[in-house]
């Protein structure tokens, strides 16, 4: 009924973007095209294990120097677009009011980068990054989940969204470097039902990636229950390096 109740106020009143506010055409809720214009997408060069754009807008993808010093768990890790501007604001905004255009704008960037990444994909299964329940209860819902279930209806590959748990919340980290991210997850996550996983090919999907810690710490525990191989697919990265 409420549903139904707020499609019939998308008809009658006009909408505003999800992202600056300013009012729509009536029926055509979403993000107005000046924000979108505004959003960065991820192009090569990049670096060939992390996904990290350079800066140089010439030159083939290359290893990045955090790459060649620390230890990747993941095969491959690719983002959509730069976790900055408009793209940040609407996935903030989404990760506390969850609007269904929004969820569905998401997963059709999702596929499209999913097929360019990956042009012919043979996974198996595809897991969020799971979030603390504490987190879950206090939010309402896992964005990563969100995404999965978005992409898995796209792919037809299926999904888990319990073999993947958060048993400790991680601290803050904003302030903490690469190294002290990766000490920060060690052993904050936990597997269940491990023989759903093993000789698996997993795509680990988040909404961010940031130095890349979580996924990893992610990765290193999916092999080690015995997954073959993992990829990481994020909708943005957050570059750190400029
Ligand atoms: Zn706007
Ligand atoms: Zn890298």
């Amino acid at each position: 009924m409420r549903v139904l109740v707020k499609s019939l106020l998308h008809w009658i009143l006009p909408s505003q973007c999800y992202c600056c506010e300013t009012l729509l055409e009536v029926g055509q809720p979403g993000i107005c095209p000046a924000c979108l214009s505004t959003i960065r997408w991820i192009e090569p060069p990049f670096c060939t294990r992390c996904g990290v754009p350079f800066p140089s807008r010439v030159g083939e993808n290359h290893l990045c120097g955090g790459c060649l010093t620390r230890r990747r768990y993941f095969t491959i890790a690719r983002a959509i677009g730069y976790y900055e501007g408009s793209l940040r604001e609407v996935l903030h905004r989404w990760k506390y009011e969850e609007k269904t255009y929004v969820t569905s704008f998401f997963g059709e960037k999702l596929e499209e980068g999913f097929f360019r990444y990956w042009p012919r994909p043979s996974f198996d299964l595809i897991i969020p990054v799971p979030l603390h329940p504490k987190r879950l209860k206090e939010r309402g819902f896992n964005q990563a989940l969100l995404l999965v279930k978005e992409l898995s209806r796209r792919t037809r590959i299926p999904y888990a969204k319990r073999i993947l748990q958060k048993k400790i919340p991680t601290p803050p980290q904003v302030l903490l470097n690469g190294e002290a991210r990766d000490k920060g997850v060690r052993g904050s996550f936990h597997i269940q039902n491990a023989e759903e996983i093993r000789r698996k090919r997993i795509l680990l999907v988040d909404d961010v990636y940031t130095t890349g810690a979580t996924v990893n710490e992610c990765s290193r525990l999916l092999l080690k229950a015995g997954a073959e191989q993992i990829d990481v697919l994020t909708l943005a990265h957050a570059v750190l390096h400029h």
